[in-house]
């Protein structure tokens, strides 16, 4: 039981250390900030065009893939504005008075930050509404025949909006944002500038070769290059001599079991059941999504994205099929179809 209480306590200490690592290395300007140029252009502008006008900057959607940045950059916002941030998210958010709570808390042109917005409570997204629009809220004190309302101001601030299933937000919702931004996956080049650039935070020695091939297994994701970043130093730390070299980076990619196209393990599940249940597909969304036990909507915005972009699965009208690069990566023989057996013959 000890023990057992031991582990758990250690656990928690190395997940605060990789959350405060992940905090150290969060960009804190614009200039900071790798890759989304066309988003940061406008944002810049738009920054700017608030903080010339004096006035809190239009409430902002911003939406992606988990881990590509929409927490820093809401962050980098709020410095960029010289304003405050407060966060919070929306299961979190449980009833209305907890919302009026971190309204009341801001200063004027704050900037509140609301992760997975599309789990919001209806209730408490209703008085969202009108907290956006005219920075008031209506607040309904005690029960029964005592009950009554009351209207509270806030001072303007800026909402930002984040969210991994956009497809989830209500119109009304969305329609309260003045700015809406798209994320997404990154290119090689810049996650490797990305790695670099947390590698000298972290005062590691990174070969470019190593940045390069670390990008390579990312997904696309900075928060993956980082996490493995991490693992990686400690490879080098143990094994080599503290630097990262290319040797050292796929000896420890090799040993963490990360694919060499960077696509975890729900990725690989996801081409798996396409290939092994549904002979390669063509095959619906959800029967996919019930086949794997997962919701057909994170699939759809979470997870296929990616496999679409780097060629591993294609969208047709009758469904979902998986292409030669799924079934050559996978290891799997490609059923042979008539136009294959018309080719070969
Ligand atoms: P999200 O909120 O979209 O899930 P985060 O903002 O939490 O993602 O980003 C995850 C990690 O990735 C952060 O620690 C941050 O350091 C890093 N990161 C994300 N985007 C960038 C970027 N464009 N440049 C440098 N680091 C980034």
């Amino acid at each position: 039981m000890q023990e057992e209480d031991f582990d758990i306590r250690q656990r928690q200490t190395i997940k605060e250390t990789e959350k405060d690592i992940e905090k150290a290395l969060r960009p804190l300007e614009f200039d900071d900030f790798r890759g989304q140029e066309n988003i940061i252009e406008n944002l810049r502008i738009f920054v700017k065009a608030a903080r010339m006008r004096g006035e809190a900057l239009d409430h902002t959607l911003l939406h992606g893939p988990p881990g590509l940045g929409k927490t820093t950059l809401s962050n980098i916002v709020a410095n960029e504005l010289g304003v405050g941030f407060k966060v919070t998210s929306g299961p979190v958010l449980d009833k209305p008075g907890d919302l009026a709570g971190i309204l009341m808390s801001l200063e004027e042109k704050d900037v509140l930050f609301i992760d997975e917005i599309h789990r919001l409570h209806p209730i408490v997204e209703e008085y969202l509404y009108s907290a956006m629009e005219d920075y008031r809220i209506d607040i309904l004190l005690d029960k029964g025949p005592g009950a009554r309302s009351v209207q509270l101001t806030i001072p303007p601030f800026t909402l930002i909006g984040a969210t991994t299933r956009s497809g989830l937000l209500t119109s009304p919702l969305r329609a309260r944002f003045g700015i809406n931004c798209h994320l997404e996956y990154y290119d090689h080049k810049t996650l490797s500038e990305i790695v670099k650039r947390s590698a000298r935070l972290l005062k590691v020695e990174i070969e470019e070769e190593a940045a390069m091939e670390i990008a390579l297994r990312s997904r696309g994701t900075p928060r993956v290059a980082n996490a493995l970043l991490r693992r990686i130093r400690d490879f080098a730390m143990v094994k080599g001599d503290g630097s990262i070299k290319l040797g050292i980076a796929r000896h420890s990619l090799e040993a963490l079991n990360i694919d060499r196209y960077g696509l975890d393990e729900i990725d690989n599940r996801i081409l798996l059941t396409i290939i092994d249940k549904f002979h390669g597909g063509p095959v619906g969304l959800s029967t996919i999504a019930t086949a794997l036990g997962e919701d057909p909507g994170t699939l759809e915005e979470v997870y296929e994205p990616f496999l679409i972009k780097e060629g591993f699965l294609k969208r047709t009208p009758r469904g979902r099929e998986a292409t030669h690069l799924a079934y050559s990566h996978l290891h799997r023989k490609e059923p042979n179809i008539p136009g294959n057996l018309f080719d070969e013959g």
